[in-house]
């Protein structure tokens, strides 16, 4: 994957060797595994997963996952741990996380899979239980920071409402039991009771859909272009007339179309739909393209303010509504925003970029129940360290603690982005909207 040119980490590389390791062993340095990360024909997990708890959901998550190997008392090496805690109502109950986890925390491979199952909290309506499900999430990000050698823990709320054949859990179990969630940690999704229908190739899931991707030309944009094409879209990829070369070598690359667009312009919303339109019209939109323009505030000029503001969350904005009023994004579409954890921790320097990417949250916030009227689902990605030719140019030192910050003690890859915005692509993710997920390796930043 085209992620892979920015990646500059020499110190990783040379913690990989014997003695670099034993040097870092013996000197307390940080020692980043090697993130195990997705290849068609591999198991989803290092090893077997076990699924754990009383809940609701607890039979429903073993049938959806019947064709992952499970592993019972005798098993070394765990590779996933589901644990249902739907069933957990007091706060005495929280025991059962204590009770579950603790004998298996040495036994898991490097890698693996933690993933809790509560109820949405807000919607839980008696207060022992709002409290214990809302508790969950301390525990989730704690274990998450405590696990070693690669591995990540992560929460998913589903809504009370959802019936105990819930077919809208499988896209995000799937997804977080598996290598395409590498970089994602610490993180707390919300599914609501939307049933979905599986895909007939869990591998293609994307299988005759058409996708729009914008700010394809490079960086994590082209990369995305890259996972759609791989999961089976017709992709369109879309940047500014200038970067016109490299947006064609991306398109000949995966069989996609290229469009020359730039996403502040007024008509950008019927250029997408009058493209789209030729290969039967569009089912998912990534609002990818983004630009920085850097100074701190005392110094910052109109010009710097506006156009960061403009690319970052005016263009998104608009075209999403553009698409929708002209029917340009199908019913049932799917709706990706790119945010940053700048838009959540903030930034020195960055106060309008900050301020787009703590706007696109927001809009996602407010556009998914609007757009649910349509089935459309809208998210977003937060991406964290992401190594790109953007990142490779910040001076080391600087560079070395943005990459080492985090739970994982590295920089996520592009594929890792790209991975997050496929799952909210499919069109097996009817169940997950209006979330917002960082792409951080648990970064401390904004925590
Ligand atoms: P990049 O600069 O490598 O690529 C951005 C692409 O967007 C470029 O090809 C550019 O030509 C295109 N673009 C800019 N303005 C445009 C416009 N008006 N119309 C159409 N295309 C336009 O950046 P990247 O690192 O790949 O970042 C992609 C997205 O991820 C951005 O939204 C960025 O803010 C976000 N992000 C990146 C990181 C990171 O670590 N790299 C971290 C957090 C968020």
């Amino acid at each position: 994957m085209s992620g892979k040119k920015g990646s500059t980490d020499l110190y990783s590389t040379l913690i990989s060797s014997a003695p670099g390791a034993f040097l870092a062993g013996k000197m307390g340095l940080p020692q980043p595994e090697e993130l195990r990360r997705y290849k068609a024909g591999e198991p989803a997990l290092p090893g077997p997963v076990i699924v754990g708890g009383e809940g609701r959901l607890v039979e429903p998550i073993r049938d959806l996952l019947s064709d992952y190997e499970f592993g019972d008392d005798s098993t070394d090496k765990f590779g996933g741990l589901v644990f249902d805690a739907t069933g957990i109502t007091t706060i005495e109950g929280l025991k059962q996380l204590h009770d579950f986890f603790q004998p298996l925390m040495r036994k898991m491979a490097p890698c693996a899979r933690v993933l809790v199952i509560g109820t949405t909290p807000e919607l839980v309506k008696k207060a022992d239980e709002r409290i214990a499900q809302r508790a969950l999430e301390g525990f989730s990000r704690s274990i998450a920071k405590e696990l070693r050698r690669g591995a990540t823990a992560n929460l998913l709320y589903v809504s009370p409402k959802a019936k105990n054949d819930f077919t809208g859990l499988a896209a995000p179990l799937r997804f977080f039991l598996s290598a395409k969630s590498a970089y994602v940690d610490g993180q707390v999704v919300r599914v609501d009771e939307k049933t979905a229908a599986a895909p007939a190739d869990w591998d293609k899931p994307l299988d005759g859909k058409v996708v729009l991707v914008t700010g394809a030309a490079r960086g994590i944009g082209a990369t995305i272009a890259e996972v759609m094409a791989r999961d089976g879209a017709k992709v369109i990829v879309a940047d500014v007339p200038q970067a016109g070369d490299a947006l064609s070598e991306v398109a000949n690359k995966i069989g996609g179309v290229a469009l020359a667009l730039d996403v502040t312009a007024s008509n950008a919303a019927e250029k997408i739909a009058e493209t789209a339109q030729r290969f039967g019209g569009l089912d998912v939109v990534v609002h990818n393209a983004g630009i920085t323009r850097d100074k701190m505030l005392a110094n910052m000029d109109d010009g710097r303010w506006n156009s960061v503001l403009a690319v970052n969350l005016v263009a998104p904005k608009n075209i999403t509504e553009g698409l929708v009023a002209n029917g340009g994004l199908k019913e049932g579409g799917r709706v990706v925003d790119v945010s940053s954890i700048a838009g959540i921790a903030g930034n020195r320097g960055q106060t309008n970029y900050g301020a787009s990417k703590a706007g696109v949250i927001g809009m996602v916030d407010a556009e998914a129940p609007e757009l649910a009227k349509k089935s459309i689902t809208i998210n977003a990605v937060a991406p964290g360290f992401i190594e790109t030719q953007m990142t490779a140019a910040i001076p080391l030192a600087t560079r070395e603690v943005g990459r080492r910050l985090n739970s994982l003690l590295q920089g996520g890859q592009t594929v890792d982005v790209a991975e997050t915005i496929a799952f909210f692509s499919s069109p097996a993710s009817s169940a997950v909207t209006g979330n917002t997920v960082r792409v951080c390796g648990q970064s401390l930043l904004g925590a």
